[in-house]
């Protein structure tokens, strides 16, 4: 990740969110810039694409552009982590038609739940770092089969049964 006039270049922004296999969604959850880097540097791991909820387009996080939903852009990945993300439809429609779909939020009832195949309920910072830590150095961890492998072996993760469909 580099800093240009304050603003974060990152391979993990300049994709094609539309084509992206992998795409890790930014909520308002990670909470701040911290948090928000760390989530741009466990995108850059993975060669994923970044996106974003209104929350975090409205913090200043990420640009209007990568917002996905009913006034964003609609998405089909492999792999969708949200990362923070309540789940609200408005957000929902622009990534149901993912085909995995994982989702860490602190709430566990949250309305992502409700569309995740599999579920971690815990700070997203916490989880996202422990990821990083057990990514492979030869990069076999960026793709959206072995990310979904790593993320099942977090502690507490629970497989689960999509309840929505957006
Ligand atoms: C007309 C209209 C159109 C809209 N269009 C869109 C749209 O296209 N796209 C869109 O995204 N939104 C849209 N919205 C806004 C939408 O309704 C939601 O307000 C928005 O999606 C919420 O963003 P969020 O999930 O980041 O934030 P929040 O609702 O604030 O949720 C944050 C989540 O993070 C969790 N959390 C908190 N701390 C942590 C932590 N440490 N670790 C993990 N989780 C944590 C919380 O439990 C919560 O679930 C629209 C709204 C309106 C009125």
């Amino acid at each position: 990740m580099e800093r240009s006039s304050n603003k974060i270049v990152s391979p993990s922004l300049s994709g094609d969110l539309l084509t992206a296999e992998i795409v890790v969604a930014v909520g308002r959850g990670v909470k701040d810039r911290e948090g928000f880097a760390l989530m741009v540097r466990f995108a850059e791991a993975i060669h994923a694409q970044l996106a974003a909820t209104r929350g975090a387009v409205d913090e200043g996080w990420l640009p209007r552009e990568r917002e996905l939903g009913l006034s964003g852009k609609r998405v089909a990945p492999k792999l969708y982590i949200g990362c923070g993300v309540a789940g609200a439809n408005f957000h929902t429609v622009g990534m149901s038609r993912a085909g995995t779909v994982i989702a860490v939020n602190t709430d566990p009832l949250a309305r992502i739940f409700q569309l995740a195949d599999l579920g971690i309920v815990d700070d997203v910072r916490t989880c996202v770092a422990h990821i990083l830590r057990v990514l492979p150095a030869d990069g076999s961890g960026a793709s959206a089969v072995r990310l979904t492998e790593l993320f099942a072996a977090y502690p507490g993760a629970e497989k689960m049964t999509r309840k929505s469909s957006y």
